[in-house]
Formats: structure tokens, sequence, C-alpha cells
């Protein structure tokens, strides 16, 4: 049975950046691309926060160009799932969705997290025209313009804040009549004076025009739970922000994880609770969520894997 120093799960920008510090460094790592190859940015149109690229990257180019970095320094890149891990016994048995079987020394899991969305058919078509699940990443597209934030959390409270320095005004639309997110972030939202809390409040549809591919927003219509009546809003972005599932269903029960499904890695470190076992990017980060700092904790990943087979000689 094939067995690699170094197996990279997931192929975002932190898979990526794991292996090409992990490639450098000689570990030949193996990395299994998923079931989105490139991850979560492959759905982004323009990234325009990912230091060096003055102009801007096309989120798609960006994850090819880390992808041939990483193999420029030997990394094997693969199609295919990871299905199953033996966390038990080092080396760890893997079982890949074709039905193979290989044998890891070290593992970096960097399957990420999926943003929930409400499932309603308008929301489906304006993704990418409109509607987002990033903030950071798409908010300055809406500069002086009406948006509308969907959730009661933390999430949706600090995007509400944080679009409404771009924005001329921010619906925050909620469920019930009381956020969930914490003291210090209701304060802030309450004191910000573009954002309108529009409480007890389902999303009915969004609204907008089609014009070939070129597909652009421009309401909602809004239900109020308590007394149905409908009311429609006019704006150009909607961002979703009803949380996010990370990956980890294989992992139940093997790596120690909140009760969302985030993996716990130890402070200042990306190792998880089993050694030789290293969690970078999205699956272990519910606070910044960025391509940036994903990138950040796929280099630790790669150093601490290193330094983890060194220590076993
Ligand atoms: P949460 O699960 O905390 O909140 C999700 C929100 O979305 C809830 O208000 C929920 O409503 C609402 N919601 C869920 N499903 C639907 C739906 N189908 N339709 C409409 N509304 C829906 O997720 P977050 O992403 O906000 O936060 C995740 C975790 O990350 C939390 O622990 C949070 O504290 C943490 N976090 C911390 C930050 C920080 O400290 N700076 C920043 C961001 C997140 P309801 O309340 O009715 O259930």
């Amino acid at each position: 049975m094939e067995t690699t120093k170094c197996l990279i799960i997931g192929s975002g920008p932190a898979g990526y950046t794991a292996a090409i510090y992990a490639a450098r460094a000689d570990l030949k790592p193996v990395i299994y691309e998923g079931m989105q190859p490139g991850g979560q940015l492959t759905t982004t149109t323009e990234v325009d926060n990912f230091p060096g690229y003055p102009d801007g990257i096309d989120g798609p180019k960006m994850m090819e160009d880390l992808k041939r970095q990483a193999e420029r320094f030997g990394t094997i890149t693969r199609w295919g799932m990871v299905v199953g891990i033996d966390t038990n016994k080092r080396p760890f048995k893997v079982s890949i969705d074709d039905g193979t079987e290989l044998m890891a020394e070290t593992v970096i899991i960097a399957t990420g997290a999926t943003a929930k969305y409400l499932g309603l058919e308008s929301e489906e078509k304006f993704k990418g025209g409109g509607v987002s699940a990033c903030a950071t990443c798409d908010g300055f597209f809406y500069k002086g313009k009406n948006v509308a934030v969907v959730g009661g959390g933390d999430t949706a409270a600090e995007e509400a804040t944080y679009l409404a320095n771009i924005v001329n005004k921010v619906y925050l639309i909620h469920r019930r009549d009381e956020l969930r997110a914490s003291k210090a972030m209701v304060n802030r939202v309450m004191k910000t004076p573009n954002i309108e809390m529009v409480w007890d409040t389902e999303v009915k549809e969004i609204v907008g025009t089609e014009s070939g591919f070129i597909k652009s927003l421009n309401g909602a219509i809004l239900v109020n739970r308590k007394t149905g009546k409908e009311r429609k809003i006019d704006i150009e972005g909607f961002f979703v922000a009803i949380g996010h599932k990370p990956n980890t269903e294989i992992f139940k029960g093997k790596l120690d994880m909140d009760e969302v499904g985030y993996l716990i890695t130890k402070p200042d470190s990306t190792a998880t609770n089993v050694p030789g076992i290293f969690a970078a990017g999205d699956v272990q980060d519910k606070h910044y969520r960025q391509a940036i700092t994903a990138a950040g904790t796929g280099c630790m990943a790669a150093i601490e894997s290193e330094r983890f087979l060194g220590e076993q000689k």
C-alpha cells in the first residue's frame, strides 16, 4: 500500500499553502482535492483583499495559480474525496471514494466550511449576482448602495456593522425579536444609525432582472412572521449570515470538535488532539474565515507536520 509522509485533505487556500510548504520541505505531499477543487474561492468572482494582487484576481484563477505553485515543488494533486480515516494508529489508514486506501504518516485537514443559505430558488439564481455569504469579500461592490443582511448571530451583526461603513443603508433581517449575537455586538448594531433592524421577519423572495448571463438584484420581499404582512425593500446586495457548516462529518467521534463541528486545535498551533493530525483553514476557524488566514494556518500546519516527523525519527 502507498505510504505518504504528508496527506492533505482539501484544496482551498489552506490546503494548497500547506502543500507548497510541505513540498518545499521535501515531504512529497499528496493532496486530495475534494468535492469542490479550489474550495469556496472558486465560487467568488473578484478577490480584492488577498495581499499581492493590486488589481484584484479572479477566485478560480487564484486557486489555479496556488495549485500550480504547489505542483511546481512536487505536490501530487489528485481528484477524489477522502471518505474514511483510522485515527487510532499511525501511520493513519485513509480510504478514498474510488475504493483505494493509503497510509499517511501525517494528515493536514483543510476541508473548509460551507456557508448555509436560506434555500430559496431566487437566492440560488442571484448567487454571484448580488447574493453573497461574505461581506468582507463582496461588500466593497455596494459602496453607497442599500443592502440586506439576514441572520441574528455574531456573524450577521459583524457583517452588518462592517457593511454599514461602506454602504448607504443596511437592513438587518432576523426571524425573531431578539439577536443571538453577543451583547457587545448587539450594542454596536443598535448604535449604528444606518442599520435598520427588521424583526420577526422572513425573506420570501429575492427579486431582480436577468439579461443573458447578467443578473442584477434590486430588491427582496419580506414577510412579518407575526402579522403576515409583506413588505418590499429596495436593495442591490443580499448577504446571508445564518451560519456555516464545517466539513467534518468523517472525523466525528475521532477528533475533538465543538458543538457545531469545528475541529479544535491547540492554542497557537494547528495540532488536533491526535498527534500527527493537523487542521488548517475554515475547518478550524469560525472567526476570521478569510483566504489569507486560511493560507496562514496552512503554512503553520505544514511546518508543524515537518517538525512532528522530525521528532519521530
Ligand atoms: P449562529 O449559529 O450563531 O447564528 C445563526 C443565526 O442565523 C441565528 O440568529 C439564527 O436564528 C439565524 N438562522 C439560522 N438559520 C436560519 C434560517 N434558515 N433563516 C433565517 N435565519 C436563520 O452563526 P454565526 O455564524 O453568527 O456564528 C457562529 C459562531 O461563531 C457563534 O458561536 C458566534 O458567536 C461565533 N462568531 C464569533 C465572532 C466574534 O467573536 N467576533 C464573529 C462571528 C462568529 P435564531 O437566532 O432564531 O436561531
